[in-house]
């Protein structure tokens, strides 16, 4: 389970959304009152048909008590009714005055059978991705600005940069408006500054905006918190996070060291983001040969299930590879 101190803030939270929520309960029925002032009185009929239904219940056995019950209750329903008309024949929702859960898994109780409900802990990844995310500041699409690639033909590259750009604009655009916390993900592969960092702060944004857990950091970045979290040095819950949170983006994968320790590392997140179908964007500045000769096969046929995006001045070869959604 995630530390504590997030599990505490996700409490936190949810105790504030009740309350907020609580609050407008309380002015939307205030504001009924005030306008309708029936609808006070009927409140009161409909509090008295329920003490009429204890005191038959427990007055014991009369003839009639079936037939008197069923009366009250009539009655009751036939207040609730006139309560509901008097909302709808004034242009509100028949639900205005029902209560209001942030939850409707836990009315809010943050949890269900003794354990945390789902909201704490979607909650408790979200504030632990935050503290794990890198500096770098979110971006836009909006100030993705394509006139910055060349529309003119590349020999070297064999490509036109600005319509392979578009390509890969469009398909993290489409990864957003697709996102549902499963399946695969995007492997950006090309040199720096072309972009890559910027679309995936993009996509971080975007689906941060919605509610998703992001985390973003660079591998070396990453290696290094969990290296110092595994021997001790420190404390913190950065596998898990990474492992559960709902989209995890690394940054220039082949920018750590390479060592026995961080190939394990890196092949065992992939493993558990992978064998979980939890989406994943990892960007690399090596070409194609670079990362074949630095990774196995077991990290290689991990990276290469996800969607490739080439960025212009990769090898074009590759754009042949399989890489249907
Ligand atoms: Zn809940």
């Amino acid at each position: 389970m995630i530390g504590s101190e997030y599990i505490i803030k996700a409490t936190q939270m949810l105790e504030n959304e009740h309350a907020k929520l609580k609050r407008t309960e309380a002015e939307r029925h205030a504001e009924i009152l005030e306008k309708f002032p029936e609808y006070g009185e009927l409140e009161e009929e409909l509090a008295q048909t329920a003490q009429d239904i204890v005191f038959v219940v427990i007055g014991g056995k009369t003839v009639d008590r079936n037939e008197v019950i069923e009366k009250i209750k009539n009655k009751n329903q036939s207040i609730q009714r006139k309560m509901t008309d008097i909302l709808v024949n004034n242009g509100y929702d028949e639900d205005y005055l029902k209560p209001l859960y942030y939850c409707d898994i836990c009315y809010d109780k943050g949890a269900v059978n003794g354990e945390w409900c789902s909201c704490i802990k979607r909650a408790a990844i979200k504030f632990a991705a935050e503290d794990l995310n890198g500096n770098g500041a979110l971006r836009s699409f909006e100030d993705f600005d394509l006139s910055f690639y060349s529309d003119k033909f590349n020999d070297k590259y064999e490509c036109v940069p600005r319509e392979t750009m578009k390509r890969n604009f469009e398909d993290c655009k489409r990864f957003v408006e697709k996102f549902n916390g499963t399946g695969g993900g995007l492997f950006m592969i090309g040199a720096t500054g072309l972009g890559k960092t910027h679309l995936s702060l993009a996509i971080a944004n975007e689906l941060i905006k919605k509610g998703w857990s992001v985390v973003y950091n660079s591998v070396p970045e990453l290696l290094r918190k969990l290296n110092s979290e595994q021997f001790g040095n420190s404390e913190g819950d950065t596998m898990q996070v990474i492992t559960d949170c709902d989209l995890l983006i690394l940054d220039d994968l082949g920018a750590e060291h390479s060592t026995e320790y961080s190939l394990s590392v890196v092949y065992q997140l992939l493993n558990a983001r992978v064998s979980h179908n939890r989406p994943m964007i990892i960007s690399t500045n090596l070409d194609m040969g670079e990362i074949k000769t630095r990774y196995q096969d077991r990290i290689w046929s991990r990276l290469f299930s996800m969607r490739v995006l080439l960025f212009y001045g990769t090898d074009n070869r590759l754009r042949t590879a399989g890489n249907d959604w």
